[in-house]
């Protein structure tokens, strides 16, 4: 429904999918989103929403003055996975317009302490959220991890599917995801053995000689969950951008779908 890097006027989104046109966080109520906005004034207030080395995007919760509290939008971006909303993130690039960054899923949180808009010290939460698509990071046979390249298939699915155990702590559960999400990227590529899942052509051949495929997540949050081996398919440039922006995309999804599935119960007899 958005555009990656495309510059929206925020009055508009709102216009169209409701929610708050102001602040940083804002619920729709009529869609299953939420709207995350990073980079206005939010410096003021000692924010400073940042990338990490891991590709995650800490994004800190609303609230100017006292104690942040899992209230309103914080709950709501808390919450998004139990309630079947998907995060949406948007930079500001100037007053009123912002871009379009992508999908998120929220890993956890940390509370930290923080100057409010009076200058006083208070806890603020601190969001760690991974992005759910990755198009531009870590999709080409270079990101397989050395330690996974002599595993098998099955082995590696088996790791894409690993749970954090029981009784993790949020730190724990934060790290498997990273891990699960990282190794389901690697399963989808091995998977395809070079050969675009969606139309079967070979993906294109980069400088170092590697195949170029992107990973795509075929499911929304709201479905099945973002990693798992039937939600996600290695496919070329061109078919992920139709799987995203097409006219027909719904029928795209669903016969990709289709495709995977197959494969998948083919892979497990
Ligand atoms: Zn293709």
């Amino acid at each position: 429904m958005f555009i990656r890097n495309e510059v929206y006027k925020r009055k508009n989104i709102h216009m169209e999918y409701g929610g708050q046109g102001q602040g940083g966080i804002s619920t729709p109520t009529n869609f299953p989103c939420i709207f995350i906005f990073t980079g206005e004034s939010g410096d003021e207030f000692g924010y400073a929403d940042s990338w990490t080395k891991y590709g995650t995007f800490k994004y800190t919760g609303e609230g100017q003055i006292g104690h942040m509290q899992f209230i309103r939008g914080n709950k709501a971006v808390r919450d998004h996975l139990k309630n079947n909303k998907s995060i949406f993130l948007f930079q500001y690039v100037k007053s009123a317009y912002v871009k379009y960054i992508g999908e998120f899923m929220c890993l956890g949180y940390e509370i930290i302490q923080a100057i409010d808009k009076n200058n006083r010290e208070r806890n603020s939460i601190v969001f760690e959220l991974n992005p759910i698509d990755n198009i531009d990071v870590g999709c080409d046979f270079n990101d397989l991890a050395e330690s996974n390249l002599n595993q098998s298939l099955e082995e590696l699915r088996k790791k894409a599917m690993e749970q954090a155990v029981e009784g993790a702590s949020s730190e724990e559960i934060k790290i498997n995801v990273r891990k699960r999400s990282k190794a389901i990227r690697e399963y989808a590529m091995r998977r395809s053995q070079g050969v675009c899942e969606l139309c079967g052509e070979r993906g294109f051949v980069k400088k170092n000689g590697d195949m170029y495929l992107e990973v795509h997540h075929i499911t929304r949050l709201s479905d099945n969950g973002p990693d798992h081996p039937v939600s996600v398919a290695a496919i070329c440039a061109n078919c992920h951008a139709r799987s995203h922006y097409a006219h027909n995309k719904d029928e795209i999804k669903n016969r990709l779908l289709d495709l995977i599935y197959q494969k998948e119960k083919e892979l497990s007899v």
